[in-house]
């Protein structure tokens, strides 16, 4: 089994309920080991868009890179989502931030995700859950990354998300 942290995003529609499904969903094909809180996120790089809902989480998985990948899309698809550039409002994106320790790199998957260090929005749900999980390229903790970082995007902190087991049904809550 592979360990594996998933960045969850939504800027369409109920965003935290997307964000709930999308859980559930990665629950169907994964076993799940960690949510972090709600964030809401100031969006990064583009100024007319609504604000994000992001999380991350932790799970287990038996799938290869590439099958998780295509799991993530078809979950994406089902959830709604019709946009295919990187710069619209998205009702739900799934990113692979870490799998396990490696490094791979192909025209369809970067893993880590290229991006994943300089994004607040990734760090601060990350850091929440394993600070001191460590950057395989980089060399620096996930919490030494976000001492360090520049992005100045809004990140606050909206709610707890939990999930009872064994029926596997994500909350959201105020608190
Ligand atoms: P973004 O997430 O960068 O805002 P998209 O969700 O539209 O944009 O993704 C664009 C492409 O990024 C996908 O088609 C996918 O093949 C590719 N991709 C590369 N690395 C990753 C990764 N680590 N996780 C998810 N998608 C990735
Ligand atoms: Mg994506």
């Amino acid at each position: 089994m592979s360990v594996v942290f998933i960045s969850i995003g939504s800027n369409l529609g109920n965003r935290v309920q997307n964000c709930l499904n999308a859980i559930e969903e990665i629950c169907s094909f994964s076993k799940l080991s960690a949510v972090s809180s709600a964030y809401e996120t100031e969006p990064v790089g583009v100024n007319d868009q609504p604000w994000f809902v992001n999380c991350v989480v932790k799970i287990e998985t038996a799938l290869s890179p590439l099958s998780l990948l295509k799991q993530l899309q078809d979950t994406e698809q089902k959830l709604g989502r019709r946009c295919k550039g990187t710069l619209e409002p998205r009702t739900i994106d799934l990113d692979i931030v870490f799998y396990d320790n490696l490094v791979f790199k192909t025209q369809e998957l970067v893993i880590p995700h290229p991006r994943a260090h300089k994004r607040r929005f990734v760090l601060e749900p990350m850091c929440e859950i394993e600070p001191d999980f460590l950057h395989p390229v980089i060399g620096l903790s996930i919490r030494e990354l976000l001492n360090q970082l520049v992005d100045s995007g809004k990140v606050i902190r909206i709610g707890r998300l939990s999930t009872t087991y064994p029926q596997k049904i994500t909350t959201y809550s105020q608190t």
